[in-house]
């Protein structure tokens, strides 16, 4: 029996004169992620994909996975293939699904004829193998309404398939048709969250973690690490850029007024950030801010963090409680890892009070004291360590958790 994957795109079908655009991006993607998987055809016809292995080495288990993590479909199903007569789809059926029928009392069957030339309707084909799978299994009943499971079958083009239901998708568009951003990711519960969303929409991703160290230590940026990797499953490899924010960070701690620390820093981390972006070329900054979660995400300190650069940031968590971050954390498979108990340099020097509705006015003030910053980021931006988050490695402390 041949099986293979059939994946069904999403909102992309809507896009018009670009779908062609979008469906060879999501091709390409789909090839590369089942790179390591084994040997796999892929191609398309209308707007379903195909992902047919090419030997029987192929791990059917893991490619599907694998699939089930591309942005821009929005099903997926393994399916069974048979050439194109009543009685292969019979034969087929029985061997496919006759397990999962065994193991329920009620079922039905849906036939769908995309090919005209089958000489069989779809009606006619439902009821005759609803029949036939009622002889082999006489303990079943046909439910139309509620049946306990759903034999597919569709006689396309190129074959016939047999499938039972059709599970969610990621959903999403394709990584990189809607452009390349930076997570700004710390080792919380929030940025990867933020960054698994953006990619979603179809953003092309790197992310930038600023690390200071000796207050922040080796393990906490091994943490970051192992998160980036987390995501490559979602976003495809893709480059870590830890900043080097020591000097920054102890710059203004010793120079501007306690209350504004947070802040002032957060604006400088944006800059740092927009330095960055430019020289990879991306056009917008992600942030796993939720509004009023902290003192640094009030509307007023939002603005000011705004002000400090031109790029759009983008805040995909801005309007979630925290549980339901929490929750989409742990559907990704990034939770664990985050609640590693390791420091990060946004908690360390934060005052006891930090202002949670500060000027644009006060900022500048503070800014206009620290004549020296603007040469302290540049050197940040410049001493950048670019690590390679390669999709399918192990990420650095996966042996911990
Ligand atoms: P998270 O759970 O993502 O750490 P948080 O609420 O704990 O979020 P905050 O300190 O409030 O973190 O920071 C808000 C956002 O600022 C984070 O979601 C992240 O996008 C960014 N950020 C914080 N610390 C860092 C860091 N060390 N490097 C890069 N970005 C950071
Ligand atoms: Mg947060």
């Amino acid at each position: 029996m041949n099986e293979i994957i059939m994946a069904f795109q999403g909102e992309m079908v809507l896009k018009g004169l670009n779908r062609n655009a979008f469906e060879s991006t999501l091709m390409k993607i789909l090839r590369r992620r089942l790179e390591n998987v084994g040997e796999f055809q892929v191609s398309k016809a209308q707007s379903t994909i195909y992902v047919q292995p090419k030997d029987e080495f192929a791990d059917m288990d893991t490619a599907f996975e694998k699939v089930g993590k591309v942005f821009g479909l929005a099903a997926v199903c393994r399916a069974a293939v048979c050439e194109k007569s009543f009685e292969a789809i019979c034969n087929t059926a029985e061997e496919y699904m006759g397990q999962q029928l065994r193991e329920c009392r009620t079922f039905k069957v849906e036939a769908r004829r995309a090919d005209k030339n089958f000489p069989m309707k779809s009606p006619e084909i439902a009821k005759e193998l609803g029949g036939f799978l009622l002889s082999k299994h006489p303990h079943l009943r046909v439910n139309v309404k509620n049946p306990d499971t759903i034999v597919y079958v569709e006689v396309r083009d190129f074959g016939a398939y047999v499938h039972g239901p059709k599970l969610p998708g990621a959903g999403g568009l394709p990584v990189s048709t809607s452009g390349r951003a930076v997570t700004m990711l710390s080792g919380g519960i929030d940025s990867p969250v933020a960054a698994w969303m953006m990619a979603k929409r179809g953003l092309s991703l790197h992310h930038i973690h600023f690390a200071s160290p000796p207050y922040t230590s080796e393990r906490a940026k091994l943490k970051v690490q192992s998160l980036g990797q987390l995501l490559t499953d979602y976003t495809g490899s893709c480059n870590l850029y830890v900043v080097p924010y020591t000097k920054p960070q102890e710059y203004i701690r010793d120079n501007a007024p306690d209350v504004l620390f947070t802040v002032l820093m957060r604006r400088s981390m944006m800059r740092i950030a927009r330095k960055i972006a430019d020289r990879i070329e991306c056009e917008g900054i992600i942030t796993g801010e939720s509004l009023a979660q902290v003192a640094s995400q009030t509307l007023k300190a939002l603005m000011c963090t705004d002000l400090a650069q031109d790029l759009p940031v983008l805040r995909p968590l801005i309007g979630m409680d925290k549980t339901e971050i929490v929750e989409i954390a742990r559907k990704i498979g990034t939770f664990e890892t985050s609640i590693m108990p390791y420091e990060d340099c946004c908690t360390i020097f934060t005052p006891p009070h930090p202002k949670t509705k500060p000027t644009m006015e006060e900022i500048l003030q503070a800014e206009s004291k620290m004549p020296q910053l603007e040469q302290l980021e540049e050197q940040a931006a410049q001493e950048v360590e670019t690590i390679r988050l390669r999709m399918g490695e192990e990420p650095p402390l996966a042996a911990e958790i």
